[in-house]
């Protein structure tokens, strides 16, 4: 398979340093939480949170989305939080918004336990690709409509551990 390079190491590394220093003004000297949504964040999520120096807990959630019946794609829970985010700051920290859906959803659960602010940051944004009514506060990348995989993003579960981001030719 030939994998063309989109975004390498070099520009992963510094975008996300520029992001978590905006992080970190925004919320000067506050604690945050961030949830990681497994498994595509999990390499973003990390290398994020080690560059933010501010009081930070993390969490996990796990979601997949599949096709209903009426092609309607319906999300479905895998692994809940076990961190109470009542009066916390939350940060969602996702791979890739592509139509919004998945985000949608996880917003709307979490904004039902109250946090004290709820804010998306994602690596890589498709906005042309979007169906929901949904703007990430924090987007790394935004990149068009490819199928992309590496640094956490699959094909059939394999590329996650590629240091860069590619596109499948
Ligand atoms: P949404 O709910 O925004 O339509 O889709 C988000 C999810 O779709 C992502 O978390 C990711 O799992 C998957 N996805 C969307 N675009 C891509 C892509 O280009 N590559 C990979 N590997 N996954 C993608």
């Amino acid at each position: 398979m030939n994998i063309k390079t989109l975004i390498d190491e070099k520009k992963i590394e510094n975008r996300i340093k520029e992001v978590a220093k905006q992080i970190e003004n925004d919320y000067s000297n506050e604690e945050i939480v961030i949830i990681c949504i497994l498994k595509g964040a999990a390499f973003f999520a990390t290398d994020l949170a080690k560059r933010i120096n501010l009081p930070v807990t993390v969490d996990f959630m796990k979601v997949s989305s599949y096709e209903g019946t009426e092609s309607t794609k319906k999300i479905d829970f895998k692994l809940d939080i076990s961190t109470d985010i009542s009066n916390k700051n939350v940060i969602i920290v996702e791979d890739i918004v592509d139509t919004g859906r998945t985000l949608t959803y996880l917003k709307d659960y979490l904004n039902s336990k109250n946090p004290k602010s709820l804010k998306i940051c994602t690596m890589l944004d498709k906005k042309e690709r979007r169906e929901f009514d949904l703007n990430p506060e924090y987007v790394c990348f935004e990149i068009p409509d490819k199928f992309v995989i590496g640094y956490g993003l699959d094909y059939d579960e394999k590329y996650r551990n590629l240091p860069y981001i590619g596109y499948i030719e």
